[in-house]
Formats: structure tokens, sequence, C-alpha cells
């Protein structure tokens, strides 16, 4: 039998029209890929780059039925697609990545489940909160400091508030989260730092893994990502054995962006499973020999998936809106740093708007050259 594959100059289609699909959509291109993107919002970063863009709200059924129409094969940028519009277009196009990623993933409890008891991974400890009483409970279980979160529809910090004591528990913020009805409580990872990989693979069960990348958070935003992660061998191995076996045991189609905790004692705790490029993989655009991006179109693609190789240790810096100012100065002031923008309309407070990327010898030298600047410094 032939293998199914997505061959150069089909039409690939791209739920949601931000950096990611933009991304995407630019590496689709070098391998003479046509692209369409769905997206409210007309001239949207994806759609700057795209052959065509699709202007509606991602979940009007009949403009995802037209993107499938017009698609060999569809994909998406975010993690809240609508599913039911998903699985309804899969006579009609090839959807790799299918659903149930995007099931799991979308719920915290889902995930946490799946990553315990499937794929065999640590997590923090959590207990399903869907009351006062609940919560109680598990504040008895888990004890102090803890983690309250929404299952759903939280992101870059939003819905989610640390419990250090009793106290806390009259802030109203723990109200309006309870209020939602369907929480988890976490237990405290006392971690050291924060890392992530990125893992992709194909129908045909190859996989392709990046090298860890460790991340640096300003109020829950994504600020630094450095690479390699400065964390053992050892480690770095375990990090990446993990995303591979997560992989594995989700049939996983396309990339995988694995959130971990790493302790001092490096031992890895799962946080969070992105089903799509990730913000702290951008470093492989110019760092490795093949990009997330260039991955995962391979991937939904069915193509044989490369050996990834790190070029060159790396810092990525977010430009968040209150950065964009002072990062369009420094074009003039770096020759070496790659600037992205992602040509957003609109400047806001803690929007990401692009980021650079250094290639260096010296991360310290490159960290401390970024503080120099003054363009990130008590601008969280
Ligand atoms: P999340 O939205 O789950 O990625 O959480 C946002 C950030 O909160 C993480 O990047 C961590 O810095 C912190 N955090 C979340 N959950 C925990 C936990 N269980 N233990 C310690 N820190 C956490």
């Amino acid at each position: 039998m032939t293998k199914q594959y997505i061959e150069q100059g089909k039409t690939i289609g791209i739920i949601g029209g931000g950096q990611l699909g933009q991304m995407m959509a630019l590496s689709a291109k070098y391998g003479g890929m046509k692209v369409i993107v769905l997206d409210p919002t007309p001239h949207c970063p994806a759609g700057q780059v795209a052959d065509d863009q699709i202007v509606a709200p991602y979940a009007d059924v009949k403009a995802i039925e037209e993107l499938a129409r017009r698609s060999d094969v569809l994909t998406y940028e975010f993690e809240n697609v609508d599913l039911k519009a998903l699985e309804d277009v899969a006579d009609k196009v090839s959807v790799p990545q299918g659903t149930n990623l995007l099931y799991t993933t979308k719920n915290r409890i889902r995930e946490k489940t799946f990553l315990r008891d499937k794929a065999g991974m640590k997590t923090a400890p959590f207990r399903a909160v869907k009351s006062q009483a609940d919560l109680d409970a598990a504040i008895k279980d888990l004890g102090y400091p803890c983690v309250l979160k929404t299952c759903e529809g939280g992101y870059d910090g939003h819905g989610q508030l640390v419990l250090h004591s009793a106290e806390d528990l009259k802030n109203p913020e723990v109200a309006k989260i309870i209020e939602f009805g369907d929480d988890i409580l976490e237990g405290w990872v006392n971690f050291k730092l924060e890392c992530s990989v990125m893992v992709a693979r194909n129908a045909d069960g190859q996989v392709a893994v990046f090298p860890v990348s460790e991340n640096i958070h300003w109020n829950e935003i994504l600020h630094e990502s450095i690479v390699p992660a400065r964390i053992s061998d050892k480690t770095a191995q375990l990090a990446k054995d993990d995303a591979v076996k997560i992989a594995h045991a989700i049939n996983l189609r396309g990339i995988l962006g694995v959130e971990m905790f790493v302790t001092e004692d490096g031992d890895i705790y799962i946080n969070e499973l992105a089903p799509r490029p990730h913000n702290s993989g951008h470093y492989s655009i110019e760092a490795c020999n093949f990009s997330q991006f260039d991955v995962h179109d391979r991937a939904i693609c069915n193509w044989p998936l490369p050996k990834i190789k790190l070029l060159s240790p790396v810092v990525m810096v977010n430009v968040l809106g209150q950065h964009v100012a002072g990062a369009r100065k420094l074009t003039q002031e770096k020759p070496n740093w790659h600037f992205h923008d992602y040509g957003k309309a609109e400047i806001r407070h803690n929007r990401k708007m692009g980021h650079i990327t250094i290639l260096t010898d010296d991360v310290n030298k490159t960290l401390k050259e970024i503080d120099d600047t003054n363009v990130w410094r008590d601008k969280h």
C-alpha cells in the first residue's frame, strides 16, 4: 500500500490566525504549500502571510466547513477549537490531529489524569473541586501552599490563585473560581526551574523531539526561554524521554508542548500540555536545523520527521505590548538579534506582540545584555 501523505502544493487550513498560525504558515510557504486561515480579525497575523483568509468566528460551523472544503489537511493554532465542528468535517478533509488530544488537554483534571494514569508521569497531586466543601476537603488533603485553578479556559495565569494559608480563602477571587463550578486544587511542587519540551509525531509513529527549554515567567507569562536548559544531561534526557512517552501514549499527530517542573533532585513533574506549537519553542526557528513549525507541518502532512539538532545555544525573549517601543529601537543597535513582530494592529499591555531570538556562546552574558537594554527591566 502506498503511504498516505500530503504533497507539496496542497493546502493546509489553519483554524486561528495569531502568531502561531503565522509562523506555521510561513514555514508551510517555504515548502510550497498553500495556506488558508480562519480568523475573525481581517488581516490577522497569519492572514498576512497566508494565501487566503476566511474572516469568520472560530465557532462558525459554515466557515469551518468552507475551510475544510478548500483544504487538504486541517490544523489549528489554539486549543479552544469547536470539537464537534472538527469531528463533523473529518469526512471532507484530513484532520490528522483528531479531537482526542484537544479533548484531553482542554480540561486540567482530564489532562492530569491522563498524564498520571495513562502516560505514567509524575504530576502535582490534585483534587477535583466543584464547591466550597470540596475545596475545604482538598486543602485538608493537600495542605498549603496549593493552587486553585479553573479546569477550563485559563491561560497565562488567568483563572488561578495560589493559596498560602486559610487567610487567602477570604480573597474574593476564590469565590469567583468556585462559582465557575469545575475547578482543580493542586498541591505545590517545589520546583527549581520550569522547562518545556516540544515533541512531534506523525501517522507512522515517528517522533521528533526538541532540546529542553528553560522558561522564565513574569506574572505567569513567558518572559525568556534559555536553551539548552541549565539542568544536568541526565535530567534533560529524562525530560525528552517523558515528552516522547506522552506523545506515544496520546497517539500524537503534529506537535505538542510539554511544560514541566524540575525539582532540585532532578525529578520531573508534568505541569501542562499545549496541543500545538508553543511560545517556548520559538527559539527553534533560528537555533535548530528544523523549527517547531517545520516539524508540525511535516507531521500533519505525514512526511518523515528529521532528527532535531540544536545549532547554537540561544535565548528567546518575548516582546509584550509594554516592550514594543523599546524593542523596535533595538533593531538599530543589535545587528545579531533576530527580531520577530507578529504584525498585530493593536498594542496592549501584556499582549504578545513579537519575540527576539539571540544565538549566543555565553548565555549569562546575553541575559545581562538583554537586561542592560532597560527595555524589559521593571516592565512586567
Ligand atoms: P499553569 O497555568 O498551570 O501553567 O500555571 C502557571 C504558573 O503557575 C506555572 O508556570 C507555575 O509557575 C505556577 N504553578 C502552577 N501550578 C503549580 C503547582 N502545582 N506548584 C507550583 N507552581 C505552580
